[in-house]
């Protein structure tokens, strides 16, 4: 059973007060939902102190980037360790910010994977394809080439507490949703890749969720495919409200037990 993951990437955004009353509000919007799980991605400058406030809540707390390097002289980087000590749980690698903003290359991104791994973190990779990428028809080919590459060198058992998530970096931030049928298909794409490299077993373990402008009023679409196993939320992950939906998302009478 893949047990639905709704993640929130708040990005750059966010004093520390306003992240622990963001982490209070939503718990009190939220306790009430079961079997799903529910992931917030503050700041750096915010973690401990989100830590503390979901403290008793099954909320979890996760980062949204990291240095590979377990200390030394790094100028303004994180390390993997630092973010344990924190009480980070997952930690997001590869966001399509990164990789572009930063210019992270798939490369980076499996030094960033091994990094994690090695430190107890979970990783939640970040894989899509641009606009023009698409254009070209060469989704699959960017996605698999970014799936093969970023967990090089790490073997199945290292990789069991993997998240990737399939955001086509058009529908990020834009508005723009991938259609939820589409979506699932280069999901279940991702999982045939993860099937040859890995084992057919171990594909169907792992979660994959979609990512680029979910919002409330199209969750739902997203969590009723039998390959989406949840979703990162940016912008909408922002208003309390907001997300509290997204985590409430409802399956259809005949999906109950699309993930499992
Ligand atoms: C993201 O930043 O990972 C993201 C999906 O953003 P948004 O939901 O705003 O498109």
């Amino acid at each position: 059973m893949r047990i639905p993951l709704i993640a929130g990437n708040w990005k750059m955004h966010m004093m520390v007060r306003e992240s622990v009353n963001f982490a209070k509000d939503l718990w009190e919007l939220i306790k009430d939902t079961k079997d799903r799980e529910v992931l917030v991605c503050p700041p750096f400058t915010s973690l401990y102190a989100v830590r503390q406030a979901i403290e008793g809540t099954t909320i979890k707390l996760g980062a949204q980037n990291l240095n590979w390097e377990d200390a030394g002289a790094f100028t303004g980087a994180i390390a993997p360790p630092m973010l344990v000590d924190v009480g980070c749980e997952y930690v997001i690698i590869g966001h399509s910010e990164r990789r572009k903003i930063w210019g992270n290359s798939n490369e980076d991104v499996n030094k960033k994977a091994h990094a994690a791994i090695r430190s107890g973190l979970k990783p939640i990779m970040c894989v899509g394809e641009t606009l023009e990428e698409k254009e070209a028809d060469l989704t699959r080919q960017v996605v698999g080439t970014q799936v093969e590459v970023g967990l090089k060198d790490l073997t199945a058992s290292e990789l069991k507490d993997l998240v990737i998530a399939y955001e086509p970096v058009w529908a990020i931030g834009t508005g723009k949703n991938d259609d939820p049928a589409q979506a699932n298909k280069t999901i279940s794409f991702i999982r045939d890749v993860l099937g040859s490299r890995f084992g057919h077993n171990f594909s169907q373990k792992i979660r994959i969720l979609y990512g680029g402008s979910v919002k409330p009023d199209n969750v739902d679409g997203f969590m009723n495919m039998s390959d989406i196993d949840g979703t990162l939320v940016g912008g909408a992950s922002l208003k309390v409200e907001s997300f509290a939906r997204i985590v409430k998302f409802k399956y259809e009478e005949a999906n109950q037990d699309v993930h499992r």
